[in-house]
């Protein structure tokens, strides 16, 4: 059997960044609007630094105002929950995210609930999650969203699909089960508790791991021209004491057996901030009730 070939997250993703950058500046010569973003950092997490850099220079690019906040690690619930409300009322702020994790003593679901969920661009409110549990409406969460729009490009027609998420978060595994299930797969979620998951795994015809294990999916567990999507992001050490970005997915076992991979970094990652910046132009559009362009 011949390799799998590559999803190349980045290369969708650019075209997605693109699109949205062409949208974005009809809407300025159109309607005089331009959308903003803000997000919000608490701390100095040196990853999610870099997470609230990259979404600043990605929303900058695309022609989007930026009001995001970096605000200390001894920030009180009560007064990031009043920059919130803030942000909230500020008309000029269509789309909000509350990068995580936050620190111990800040309830992340309050902080969440807090945010208009017409703003909550990351899809991560209670409001957007029913949305999508209804299957219309709402913003959607934006890893998920990327996953699928990667699966579109490789899969002319997902349905009946037997589709296996590994991982049940809030924020990948049970959004994005909401949306294969949307798409007519049959779906299975595993989680931590989950009995024989390679078996489970052998009868994927998609197989999407969000699960935070460094290669734990080798190669004998994939099916034969399975479509395989890495969320993971996982650090190693090589044995010449180098550190680098692994999957959940044995890659160079997988390529092996998958019809198509991606690959870690450089397949799923790249979706996540472009689908952000797709919601923050939705949001923009529908809280100026401004028709929301096709993409
Ligand atoms: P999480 O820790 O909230 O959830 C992990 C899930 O995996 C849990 O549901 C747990 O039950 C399950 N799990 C753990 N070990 C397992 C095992 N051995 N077998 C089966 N299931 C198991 O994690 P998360 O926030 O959903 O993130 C998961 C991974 O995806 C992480 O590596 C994270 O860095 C990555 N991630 C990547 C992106 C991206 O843009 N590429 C976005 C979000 C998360």
């Amino acid at each position: 059997m011949s390799k799998a070939r590559l999803i190349d997250g980045k290369e969708i993703a650019a075209k997605l960044r693109k699109t949205v950058a062409a949208q974005t500046l009809t809407l300025r010569n159109s309607y005089g609007l331009v959308p903003g973003l803000a997000a919000v950092l608490v701390g100095e997490d040196p990853a999610s630094q870099i997470y609230i850099r990259n979404k600043e220079t990605h929303a900058r690019e695309m022609g989007m105002n930026n009001f995001s906040r970096k605000l200390s690690k001894n920030t009180s619930e009560a007064e990031l929950l009043k920059i919130v409300s803030k942000l909230n009322a500020n008309p000029e702020v269509n789309g909000i995210l509350v990068q995580q994790p936050l620190p111990t003593f800040i309830d992340a679901f309050t902080v969440i609930e807090n945010v208009d969920p017409a703003k909550d661009v990351d899809g991560f409110h209670s409001f957007n999650l029913g949305a999508l549990l209804r299957g219309s409406g709402g913003l959607v969460p934006c890893t998920p969203k990327g996953c699928m729009m990667l699966l579109e490009t490789t899969l002319s027609d997902l349905n009946g699909a037997n589709a296996v998420v590994l991982g049940r978060s809030n924020i990948v595994g049970k959004p994005l089960a909401q949306l294969l299930l949307a798409a007519n797969t049959t779906v299975t979620i595993t989680h931590s508790h989950t009995r024989d998951l390679p078996e489970i795994c052998r009868n994927a015809d998609i197989l999407i791991s969000a699960i935070g294990q460094p290669e734990l999916i080798k190669g004998h567990w994939i099916k034969p021209g399975a479509i395989v999507l890495d969320v993971g992001i996982n650090r190693k050490k090589t044995k010449d004491g180098k550190q680098i970005l692994v999957g959940d997915v044995d890659f160079d076992e997988a390529i092996e057996i998958a019809s198509a991979i991606t690959p870690v970094p450089g397949g799923v990652g790249p979706m996540t901030i472009a689908c952000l910046l797709e919601n923050t132009l939705i949001a923009c559009c529908q809280q100026n009730g401004v028709p929301v362009p096709e993409i």
